[in-house]
Parts: C-alpha cells; structure tokens; sequence
C-alpha cells in the first residue's frame, strides 16, 4: 500500500519504519527543517542540550533501547552516580529510600504516612475495566495513602509529564498501574506477574531497566532513523488537509493545486494539528482532536563552574512537591546523569518550567527564567555563583496531557478516523515517552493492514 505518513517526530518515523518493514511504500511528510519533532540536540559553549527527551528506560521489548540496537546507534547507560534521586519537601532535599533501611530512616513521609504505604498490599483491588478511570492522585491516596500522594507521586508526574496528578489518567498514563491495581496491587500484582512468569504463561520477562541515551544525543536516534527511511522523509512539506476519498485519502500541501493521492493515511503530528487537517473532511473528528491538551515547558539549561557547586550536589536530580516555594518542577544534573553533557570541570542543570501546575511559568522571558532558575537553585542546592552558562529551549505546547476519560476519548476518535482509512499515531494518544511512540508503531502497522 502507498501510505502517506504526516508528521516526522519519533512517533511518525518509527511508524514509518515499521510500515516500510512490512512491505510498505511510505511518505513522510513533515513541516520541519530536520526529522525528529520536539527531540534535538544541540551544544552551546561546549554544554550538550537535550531539547525534549533526554534519555529513554532500557528493558522495554520494543522500545528506544531495542531500535537503537537495531539501527546500529550506540547507547550510553546513565552513571551509576545517578542513582541517587532527591525530593525537595517541606523545605529541604530529601533522598528517595532505595531500601528497607534507608525508608524507615528518612524524613520523606512521617511514620503515620509510611504506615500507610506499608499497607498498600492489604487494600481492594480496583479494575479500571470494570470499575471506570480514575486520576493518578485518587488512585495513590487509595492505595498508598495522601502523604505518599504528596510526597512521591505527585512530583514525579509533575516533574517528568509536566502533569497534574489530579487531572492525569490512570488508565491512559500509567496502564501498568492500572494493570497491577487490578491483579490485586501493586504488590500482589506484581507477585502474580512473577508467578505468571515462572508458570510460563505470563508477559515476557523484562531485560533489566536502566536509564539510557545515545551516545552523541537523542537527535543521533532520530537522524539514524531518518538515514533508514532515505528520500522517502521529505522535509519542509507542511500538509494542510487530508482528505478521505474512496478507497485512499488525498494529501493536499500548501500549493492547493498539488494534490497527491495515498491508499492510507498516518496522522502522526499532535492532536491539534491534526484537527487542523481533518477539519474540512471530517469535522466531527476534528473537533474531537482539538481537545487534546499539551502543557507548556520551558527548559533552562545553567551551566557552572564545578568549584562554584557543593561537592555533595549529587545524583540524578531533584523534583519539587507542589506547594513549596520554588518554582522549578523537577532538575535533572545532567554532567552527573550523563559527564559528556558539559565540559571538564562544570556542572550542568537542566530545570524545567511550567508544565500544568504552572503554566505561566513557561511564559517568563529568558532573563526572568534564569533570574528564577537561580533563585531555587541558591535555595535547594545552596548554589550562589553566577552561571557561566545560560539558555532555555522553550515548548509552548510541550508535553500531551491525558486527562481521566482520555482512552475511552481516543478510541471513539481512532474509530471515525478508521473508517476514514486515517491511523492516529504520535505522542497525544499512547503515551508520550519515546518508548510508547516507539512500541505504538506496531499498532499503526496492523491498522493500516486492516484495509488490504
Ligand atoms: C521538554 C520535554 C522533555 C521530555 N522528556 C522526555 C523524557 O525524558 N523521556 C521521554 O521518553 N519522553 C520525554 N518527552 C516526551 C517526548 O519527547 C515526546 O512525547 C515525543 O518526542 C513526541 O513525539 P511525536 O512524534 O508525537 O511529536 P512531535 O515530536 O511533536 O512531532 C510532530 C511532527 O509533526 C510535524 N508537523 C506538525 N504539523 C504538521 C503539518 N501540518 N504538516 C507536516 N508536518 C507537521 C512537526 O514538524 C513535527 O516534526 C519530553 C518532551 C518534552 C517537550
């Protein structure tokens, strides 16, 4: 089949791999001047910026790791310095317990809510199947009690999603959780994963699960990619509509008159472009993807000399619970996580801004987000000096939000857009890490195969 792919991010790129694998003649189709989307890398006084994505986890059957493998990028696993994870509560850093001891011993939650989080195995079961969604928040006060909510759950989706907790879905965000929670827990259900493994009837077993990057940056993966596809990637094209006809869709481009016929279409740019280019052919489904929500991110990326930071600054980074003074949601030491992103002897941050608890945030001009990514930096880490580093890559519609209902939302649109012979794909409706783009694209394959 001729399948037009609109949309070169990883979402698209990975589906087009996929669809030429099968046999496909594929087209992507993307406005941008080089592939990849939101994902880039670029240096800037000699300190490496990740634009988007910084790193992906290993272990996942058919993630980032396994397609980097397969295109013959290296990867580079993230120190082990990194291991260390910090939470910055009721005023002060507080280490993320990686064991029995350490979380007895630490001052993140009070005994009342470590209590509660040791009785998560005894709590119901709760089906989302069954039972409807629920947000990410409802579901780790049910299950893990309001402290632990506060404390870890909540800053973790904030600072990695730039999501609210209270609006996430748990269905559509975390469907592991959901998938433990209804085998039982997070504690049972994962002991019946393992016996389920053990019996040979379960999931396959996953590799082990580790940070990782390629070596030289995300963009390397989304070049290598781009390279596989070759000339079938056709840069600079903005599509501006796509229309169903019988048998095939017709992609029209910014000369109206040019107008190229496909047997199948891949909308793999975010919901509300793609809004944009089924609003004429298809206005119900276009009002539908108008909805989808992204949040605003700006990233701002401070660079120090290492002298000027604390010797026991450390680990991977910190995340900010709401309701504390800082502005910053989450940091992430990147000259710890990864020592190649910033030259001998310095130190880089990488703090992120705005996102749905604080969207104006991300609206600060540059010298008012350094001026703010200081402020917390002197408060949490006690780092005065002046920067010798300063940037910011700003998204205003950075990350894709699913609210709680978004499945159910995206499986009536996947519906309208089928019978169109249109497959949604990308980060607005699967899961927005590289990972999920990158599985989802098997999904997008077995969709187009349906028409043949
Ligand atoms: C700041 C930030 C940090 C992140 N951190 C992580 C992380 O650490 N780990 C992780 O796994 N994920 C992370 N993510 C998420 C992940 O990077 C994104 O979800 C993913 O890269 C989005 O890919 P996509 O293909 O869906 O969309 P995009 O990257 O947005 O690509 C869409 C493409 O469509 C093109 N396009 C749009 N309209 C048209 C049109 N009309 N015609 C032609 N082309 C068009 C655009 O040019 C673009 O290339 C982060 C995201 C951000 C913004």
């Amino acid at each position: 089949m001729r399948v037009a792919v609109v949309g070169g991010g990883i979402g698209g790129l990975a589906a087009a791999l996929r669809l030429v694998q099968a046999g496909h003649d594929v087209a992507v189709l993307d406005g941008g001047a080089r592939p990849g989307g939101v994902i880039g890398t670029s240096t800037a006084e000699g300190f490496r910026r990740e634009h988007a994505a910084n790193g992906f986890l290993t272990g996942a059957d058919d993630g980032a790791a396994a397609l980097c493998d397969e295109l013959g990028v290296g990867v580079v696993e993230a120190a082990p310095a990194a291991r260390a994870r910090w939470i910055y509560l009721r005023g002060r850093l507080h280490r993320l317990p990686a064991g029995p001891g350490s979380f007895a011993r630490s001052g993140l939650l009070s005994w009342r809510g470590k209590l509660a989080l040791l009785g998560e195995p005894l709590r119901p079961a709760r089906d989302v199947a069954a039972a409807g969604d629920e947000s990410l928040w409802d579901f780790a006060v049910r299950r893990l009690g309001t402290e632990a909510a506060h404390a870890l759950v909540a800053p973790m989706v904030t600072g990695v999603f730039a999501a609210d907790a209270r609006r996430v879905s748990l269905a559509a965000g975390f469907p592991r959780l959901a998938a433990l929670d209804a085998r039982g827990g997070l504690v049972r259900g994962m002991i019946a994963e393992a016996r389920g493994r053990r019996r040979g009837g379960g999931a396959r077993r996953r590799g082990k699960t580790t940070l990782a990057a390629p070596a030289g940056g995300m963009a390397v993966l989304v070049d290598a990619l781009a390279a596989r596809l070759g000339d079938r990637v056709r840069r600079g094209v903005t599509v501006r509509a796509v229309e169903p006809e019988p048998g095939g869709v017709v992609v029209v481009g910014d000369d109206p008159a040019r107008r190229e016929r496909f047997d199948a279409g891949v909308l793999a740019v975010p919901g509300p472009a793609a809004a944009a280019l089924v609003r004429g052919a298809l206005p119900a489904l276009a009002r539908g993807l108008t909805e989808v929500e992204y949040a605003p991110v700006a990233l701002a990326f401070l660079g120090f000399r290492a002298r000027d930071v604390r010797a026991d600054v450390d680990g991977f980074g910190f995340l900010v619970a709401q309701g504390e003074a800082p502005r910053v949601l989450g940091c992430v030491i990147e000259s710890t996580v990864w020592p190649e992103r910033a030259p001998a002897d310095h130190v880089l941050f990488r703090m992120i801004y705005g996102g749905a608890r604080d969207p104006g945030a991300a609206e600060l001009d540059d010298d008012a987000l350094f001026a703010q990514a200081g402020a917390d930096l002197a408060q949490i880490l006690g780092v005065r000096a002046r920067p010798v580093h300063a940037t910011a890559v700003r998204w205003p519609h950075g990350i894709a939000q699913y609210p709680v209902g978004h499945a159910d939302r995206v499986a009536a649109w996947e519906r309208d857009a089928h019978a169109a012979r249109l497959v949604l794909a990308g980060s607005s409706y699967h899961g927005v890490a590289v990972n999920d783009c990158i599985a989802d694209a098997r999904r997008v394959v077995r969709q187009v195969e349906a028409w043949r």
